[in-house]
């Protein structure tokens, strides 16, 4: 998917329009606590096209001055967006900060549309001419507030996409990525699994992407980790490991089938863990909760249980996600985690008979009632999976607005009882019949 990126400087607009082209995506209530909701990232469409959005105003939390934010932020833009949204405010003019930006994008070589934000009605329109200065070719007019010109702006973006060449996954490879903060030990995890003694490495060819993928191969079942750029040893020249980018994990999520997600054991759980958790869970992949440095853990019989219970308690949205101890270093109970793989990667794609499904649905109902609304009692008729990775279920009842959350969830758990989903999420919707 190709990815957008808006920059400009604060107060533009940049996140009215952001909300606008994210439209009613962003503003779907998710059934998860604890989850993100500071989006910086999210998915758009534009007639056929779906693409991902940057918002790279939300990134910057700094107290910086605004020309070394501004800077910094046109920099993320260049390196992560195939085009980018420059915006400037119609009703100010250029500034010295937009000059600033203009200066960077310009030398960047990527596409840049230029967004003149706030012409909010024809009248003004005449205006946008003197932003042609800026070198950024035709000026368009738009108005995050009223929602106006923005079709023309993202006809002009869309047609700045490079040729989409949709990746073949080949179905008998189990595609994971490695993520997590800084020095919680990707590259040490993914050297240690690359030096296996049973493993056979070889670099993935023939794929255009700049995301270096390695494909491995243990008891006859291949693998992919996606974008070890930075994480493998070449030779004896470590590579510096690269500054870690949340948007360029979420595009190895993207292209996962399951995500390694990371936690230190000797730092123990932070706030980013739980964030960069989220993005995978919220991407429907499958996962494992790899705790590593487990040897710098002193360890009684009891240790494990007790931080299992810490990350259940921190990460209650992944209840489904198997939790692996082990360290990157000694490699010690680092053979746990190919069969860990091979188990969240068959639930992701797992398909359950129908026949079997209604049985279970039937069997849950007469063990829970299903709920009454105002004297409308909720009517499940049958069940039936319309995918995988990740299974997505849908039920047809009387009448969706009486599925309580609580009731899906117990149809959920019973289904998870039934069939094992461990390391996959599963989803349920229910339609009217
Ligand atoms: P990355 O930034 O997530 O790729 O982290 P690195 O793999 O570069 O590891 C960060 C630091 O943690 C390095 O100094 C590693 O040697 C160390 N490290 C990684 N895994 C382990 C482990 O299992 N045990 C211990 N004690 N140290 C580890």
């Amino acid at each position: 998917k190709s990815v957008v990126a808006i920059v400009g400087r604060p107060n533009v607009g940049k996140s009215t329009i952001f909300n606008r082209l994210v439209g009613e995506r962003i503003s779907i209530v998710e059934d998860t606590p604890g989850v993100t909701r500071d989006r910086i990232y999210a998915e758009a469409e534009w007639l056929t096209t779906t693409f991902n959005l940057i918002d790279t105003g939300g990134i910057e939390m700094s107290d910086e001055p605004l020309l070394v934010q501004m800077r910094h932020q046109a920099e993320i833009a260049i390196d992560e967006a195939d085009v980018i949204i420059f915006m400037v405010n119609g009703q100010e003019g250029i500034t010295a900060a937009d000059d600033e930006v203009a200066k960077i994008l310009y030398k960047s070589n990527k596409p840049v549309v230029l967004g003149v934000n706030k012409i909010d009605n024809p009248e003004m329109r005449e205006t946008i001419y003197d932003y042609y200065t800026l070198g950024f070719g035709e000026p368009h007019p738009i108005s995050g507030a009223h929602g106006l010109g923005l079709g023309d702006l993202l006809d002009t973006v869309v047609g700045y996409f490079p040729e989409q060449q949709d990746e073949v996954q080949d179905e008998d490879t189990i595609y994971f990525s490695v993520i997590g903060r800084p020095n919680v030990g990707k590259s040490s995890l993914v050297n240690a699994l690359l030096n296996e003694e049973r493993v056979i490495v070889s670099d993935v060819e023939g794929t255009t992407r700049e995301a270096i993928d390695t494909r491995l191969r243990n008891d006859d079942q291949d693998f992919v980790i996606i974008d070890t750029a930075g994480m493998r040893k070449r030779g004896k020249v470590y590579e510096a490991a690269e500054k870690y980018s949340v948007l360029r994990a979420l595009k190895a999520i993207e292209r996962s089938d399951v995500v390694l997600t990371l936690i230190d054991a000797e730092t123990g759980i932070q706030e980013q863990d739980k964030k960069i958790a989220g993005y995978a869970h919220e991407a429907g992949k499958a996962i494992i909760i790899v705790v590593n440095k487990w040897d710098t853990v002193d360890k009684d019989e009891k240790t494990m249980k007790e931080f299992e219970k810490k990350v259940r308690s921190h990460f209650q949205y992944l209840d489904y996600a198997p939790i692996v101890f082990l360290s990157a270093k000694t490699k010690k109970r680092l053979h746990t985690l190919i069969p860990a793989l091979k188990t969240a990667s068959e639930n992701h794609a797992k398909r359950v008979p129908t026949n079997v499904l209604n049985d279970v649905i039937m069997d849950s109902l007469a063990l829970n009632p299903t709920p009454t609304v105002k004297g409308k009692r909720l009517k499940v008729l049958y069940a039936t999976q319309v995918a995988v990775k990740p299974p997505t279920f849908v039920i047809f009842v009387n009448d969706p607005a009486l599925m309580h959350f609580s009731y899906k969830r117990f149809l959920e758990n019973r289904i998870r009882e039934a069939f094992g989903f461990v390391g996959s999420p599963i989803n349920i919707f229910a339609r009217k019949r």
